[in-house]
């Protein structure tokens, strides 16, 4: 058993595109659950700091841009694996080359509106949890 606990962003595409409540139905198919969500718009600068480790390459402010371009859901998911599992629920950053079934290959569009935000090791998952959550949104 590795019960622990990944941030996942529903990005301002999938709202904009409405396919998010599609994402949240993957999710709990997938056995993960939901623990804490929050809807929020990011300014650029939110983005910018919770993106720090892309500064300087060459999507860094198309990035932040496109992540505050509308709201987006924020959660955590926790469960069995839930790191590797929601990455793999993700697929590919980049939707054309993402597996088939995947949420990046079913709603993405290219590889920068690619629907979906999940963290990719423990360390990151503990500080991108801690960014956006503190103990009292765990009801
Ligand atoms: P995320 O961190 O959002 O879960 P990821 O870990 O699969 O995605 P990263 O390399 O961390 O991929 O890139 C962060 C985000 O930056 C991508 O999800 C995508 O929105 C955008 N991005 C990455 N590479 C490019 C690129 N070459 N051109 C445009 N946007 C990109
Ligand atoms: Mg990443």
């Amino acid at each position: 058993m590795n019960q622990i606990q990944t941030l996942a962003i529903i990005k301002p595409d999938a709202i904009r595109n409405k396919t998010a409540g599609k994402i949240l139905s993957i999710i709990e198919d997938s056995g993960l659950t939901i623990e804490a969500v929050k809807m929020m718009r990011l300014t650029k600068e939110l983005a910018g700091a919770f993106y720090a480790v892309h500064r300087g390459k060459p999507f860094y402010e198309e990035l932040l841009d496109f992540m505050s371009s509308g709201p987006c859901f924020v959660l955590t998911l926790s469960g069995e694996n839930a790191i590797t599992r929601w990455r793999e629920l993700m697929g590919a950053t980049n939707p054309a080359t993402a597996a088939e079934g995947t949420i990046r290959k079913l709603y993405g569009t290219n590889i920068q509106f690619n629907a979906c935000h999940g963290s990719d090791a423990p360390e990151t998952a503990r500080q991108e949890v801690s960014f956006f959550f503190s103990g009292t949104d765990f009801l």
